[in-house]
Parts: structure tokens; sequence; C-alpha cells
């Protein structure tokens, strides 16, 4: 039989008997792998010639003009679909529509949609269009009004295919989209070659806003790079073939993939747009207000804290799920940082190292926090002999001294890092440097040292006075008010935080003892 004389003439049939099926196949957000839309594709199950998959009749309908016919059934039945799904109580998520360009040409395809969503009842942002950049290589001109007249009207436009046809970085400048598919293609050959491609692709997509997805993701190797990269969402056999709508969701049902609500979705695509392939650590995690997990956690954020490569789960296990003092302060930490709205800085010591992280609530939704958090291992440094010498330092820092604190000069703090002030409470938290030291020289320090003591933390020669000490660090000694209100000479000692181009001091100190030294050494006095 001569099918497509076959198709030309019973497209018109196929529709009537509702030949044709949308199946769906899962899209996943790869912060959370729950649900996040899927793509309807059309099928034709004919009952002379068979089972047919889109390249066998969708050409032949482009061709004969009559593939608007099966675009018009398709959005009838997805918005159908989602009607009868909600109508029983059950979730859904938004649903991306294939198109072709001849539709915009046959048909009015947004009046279609529009007709479609109010009959059964959709939000239109549970829908999607699908455009191709051979479709708008095509026709510029009319693929310019459509894709503005769908915007406008409340839809999200996406880009499918991107990378297998021409000009496409042309088209991603004068059209706006709101997600860029990378095409199949890309994975299909896994190589370094097409892993940076897909890196580059995905780091100027975020730069201009748009969302990305990778298509045909078939491996646990495929999608554990693409979320390293921050993808957004993944498509693919690892998740799915296309299927009808409830063999889908009994598929994801089985394999434990859950489905999220729109709030959730809108909730962790505030994250995503923070996340982009880059050598800085980065990390972000959600606090639900009892436990935390980690969704995200980059190479460079791992090997922070990490001596290997543990994945997200076992990295939680570690850090969140072991007992030790820090749980405590981590939780102290998320809520100041879910309160102030801020960027804020909190610093800890590890088995042998200090630890700087910074972090800053991005989202909130129903007590659900997302958090971004970098973190700095002061102690760890690229120059070996340096971080030798200063993982020396630091450890000896734990034996030596009573209290440390950090002099942050950019950020003006000054903050405990291991033990406490004896001056503590002449402070508060949220107070400048210059005036905490100030508050430390009138009150603390014996009146004949003050003012030697305040140009000894004097911060704007500071560095340079390290720099030129032979033991990098400077150190004096100060008669220094105890609680008993007498004074007791104590050693402070200032010395620079590596990897921070000198914007951040220890500020150490310890009870003088004359016969464990002869003389304070580097003394700037
Ligand atoms: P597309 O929009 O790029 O759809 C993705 C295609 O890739 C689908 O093929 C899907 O089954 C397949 N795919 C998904 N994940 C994987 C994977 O991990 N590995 C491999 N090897 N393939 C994967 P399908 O369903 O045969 O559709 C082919 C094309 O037909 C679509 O490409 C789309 O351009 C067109 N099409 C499908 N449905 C419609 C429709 O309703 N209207 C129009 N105009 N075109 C449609
Ligand atoms: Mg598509
Ligand atoms: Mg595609």
């Amino acid at each position: 039989m001569d099918v497509t004389k076959y198709i030309v003439e019973n497209i018109d049939r196929a529709v009537e008997n509702r030949w044709l099926k949308v199946y769906y196949q899962p899209v996943i957000r790869s912060l959370t792998g729950a649900l996040c839309s899927m793509e309807s594709l059309v099928r034709w199950d004919d009952p002379e010639v068979g089972f047919l998959n889109p390249d066998q009749f969708i050409r032949t309908l482009e061709l004969s003009n009559q593939i608007d016919k099966v675009d018009r059934y398709v959005v009838e039945q997805v918005c159908s679909d989602l009607h009868d799904r909600i109508q029983e109580g059950k979730r859904v998520v938004p649903v991306s529509i294939n198109c072709s360009r001849l539709d915009f040409t046959l048909c009015n395809m947004l009046e279609v949609v529009e007709l479609a969503v109010a009959r059964y009842e959709i939000p239109r942002e549970y829908i999607h269009i699908e455009v191709t950049e051979s479709m708008i290589a095509s026709d510029q001109t009319l693929m310019s009004c459509v894709i503005a007249d769908f915007k406008n009207s409340g839809y999200e436009v996406w880009m499918d295919d991107f990378g297998s046809g021409y000009s496409s970085l042309t088209f991603l400048k004068d059209y706006q989209f709101d997600l860029l598919k990378m095409d199949m293609n890309f994975l299909s050959s896994f190589t370094e070659r097409s892993k940076k491609i897909l890196r580059s692709i995905v780091i100027m997509a975020k730069d201009i806003g748009l969302k990305t997805l990778a298509e045909g993701v078939e491996t646990k190797e495929e999608l554990d790079y693409l979320r390293d990269i921050g993808c957004g969402k993944i498509q693919g056999y690892y998740y799915g073939k296309p299927q009808p709508i409830e063999e889908m969701f009994a598929h994801l049902e089985d394999i434990h993939v859950t489905t999220e609500t729109r709030e959730e979705g809108l909730f962790y695509e505030q994250a995503c747009a923070h996340i982009a392939p880059t050598d800085v650590p980065l990390e972000i995690f959600e606090d639900d207000g009892k436990n935390f997990r980690t969704l995200y956690m980059n190479r460079a954020y791992k090997k922070q804290i990490f001596e290997d490569d543990p994945d997200l789960e076992e990295a939680d296990r570690r850090i969140y799920h072991t007992p030790s003092p820090l749980q405590k302060k981590y939780r102290e930490f998320a809520d100041k940082v879910e309160k102030s709205g801020q960027e804020e800085v909190f610093y800890y010591t590890g088995t042998s190292s200090y630890l700087q992280l910074r972090a800053e609530c991005l989202a909130e939704y129903e007590g659900r926090y997302l958090i971004k958090g970098s973190i700095l291992n002061i102690s760890l440094d690229t120059d070996r002999e340096k971080t030798e010498k200063l993982d020396r330092r630091l450890r000896e820092l734990n034996q030596m001294f009573e209290v440390v604190n950090l002099m942050d000069i950019r950020n003006n703090t000054f903050s405990a890092l291991l033990g406490k002030m004896k001056f503590d409470a002449d402070y508060g938290e949220g107070d400048s440097l210059a005036h905490i030291l100030q508050v430390i020289a009138d009150r603390r320090i014996h009146p004949d040292e003050k003012d030697a003591f305040l140009s000894f933390v004097k911060c704007d020669t500071l560095l340079k006075r390290i720099d030129g000490s032979r033991h990098g660090y400077v150190s004096a000694v100060f008669r220094v008010m105890q609680p008993d209100g007498g004074y007791t000479p104590e050693e402070i000692i200032l010395m620079t935080v590596s990897g921070t181009r000198g914007n951040e001091f220890l500020f150490c100190t310890k009870l003088w003892q004359n016969a464990e030294l002869n003389e304070p050494k580097g003394t700037d006095r």
C-alpha cells in the first residue's frame, strides 16, 4: 500500500475516528528530580496501516497543506486531557505543544489555542508552544509576529531542537524565547567536545535569561553532567518514552518520580536561574524549617570541604546528619539568612580547617527556603608552600589562642571564629569593625596603651606591615582588663587570611607568658 497516499487521503477520517493519539513524554526538573512539564507528541494508530510515528506522517501532511488538522487535534486533546485530570483532583504540569510553520498560515493557531483553553478552563501558563529554528528560518516576518502574539497572550514559547539548524544565535538575539531546548544530537555523541558545547550553551542561555532543557537524555552519565552544568530541565528515555497520559504518570510512580505543583515549579525556577557553570564554589540547599537538603553542589564547592566526590545524598549525610555541635550552628545561621534577606557570613572550624560560608536566601514558599551558598576553606590555598605554612599556623592557632576573631575589612565586620572575647558584651553583632576596635581600646586596653593599640590595629596599613614582617604576621602585647577589673598582659596577633587579598585578617589573643617567649615576635610597637 502507498502509505503516503493513504495519509493524505485519510487524515480527516483519522481525526474524526480519533486514530490520532497524543502521547506525553516527561520533562524533569534537574534540581529536584520531579516532573515539571511534559511534551505532547502525536501518534497515528491506524486500523489498516497500523501504528505510525510522526516522522512517518508529519512531513507528508505538511507537503499536502494539512498539518494544521493534526495540530488542532493535538491542542484540543491536550486541553481535554489536562481538564480530565484536574476534574479528578490529580496533579497536572504544563504541556509543550509542537507546531509546524504552516499551522500559522493554514489556520489561526493562537485562536485555536485560546478557544481550547477557554473551553476546558486551562490556565494559559499550562500551555507552552514549541517552535524550531527551521520554522523561523523559513519565514522570519511571520514567525516574529507569531512568537510575539503567543507571548503577549500569556503563553511560554520554547525553542525546540536548538543547535540542529543554522543561524541559531541570530534567532536568539531577535526572538524572545522563554526556554532553549538543546537538540539531542549533542548527546548522541557524548564527547568532551559536545560536553563543552553544551556547557557554553547553558552559560550563554542563562546570561540572556533563558531557561534550559536538554532533550534525548538516556544515561545517568549524561544526566549527571547536565545537572552539574546547571541545565534546568531534562527530557529523554532516561526518565521515560512518550506514552499515553495515564501510562506516563503510572510509569513515573513506578520509578518514584513525583509531580511538582505550579507553585513549587515557580519556587525552584528562582533557584535554577542562579546556577551556571562556574569555578566559584556554589551550592543551593533547601530548608524546610527542620531539615536541610542540598539540591545543587558544584565541584568547586565539594573540593573545599571533601577529599572525594560524594553524591548529594552522601554529602547531606556527612554535613547534616552527622552529630556535631555544628548542627545547631547551621540552624541558627539558616534562620539568620532567612530573616535578614541579605547575604550573611558564617565562620566555622572543621577538623583541621577554617571555613567561611556565605549565604543568601533566594526564595520562600510556605515555610520552605532556598538558600544559595558559597564556601571558602581559609586553610586551603593553591600555593602549596603557603598552604602548608598556613595549615601549620592554623593548627597552632587552635592550640595557642584563647580567642580568634575575624576582621573583615570589606564588609566592615568583626566576628568570633574561636572562643569568646572577654569584651564581647561591650558591642553588638551589627556594629562596625572600626566601632568595635574603638570600644575595645576605650574600655579594655590599659589607658596608657590605648593609642598604641589603635595604631596597631589600624586597617589601612595592616597588610603592608604584615607583608613587611619576617613572620607573616604582626603581634604586640597589651595590658588587657580582666573580669576582676585588673590588667593582665595579653599578646594580640594579626595575620592575613589567605585568598582574601588583604580584606580579611585574623585577630588572635592569648595570655602573655614571659617564660614562654622572650619578646613578642614581629612586634609593631
Ligand atoms: P521533537 O519535538 O524534537 O520531539 C522529540 C523526539 O525525540 C520525539 O520523537 C521523542 O520520542 C524523541 N525522543 C525523546 N527522548 C528521546 C531519547 O532519549 N532518545 C531518542 N533517541 N529519542 C528521544 P517523536 O515523538 O517521534 O517526534 C518526532 C518529531 O515529530 C518531533 O520532534 C516533532 O518535531 C514532530 N512532532 C511530534 N508531534 C508533533 C505534533 O503534534 N505536531 C507537529 N507539528 N509535529 C510533531
Ligand atoms: Mg518538540
Ligand atoms: Mg526536539
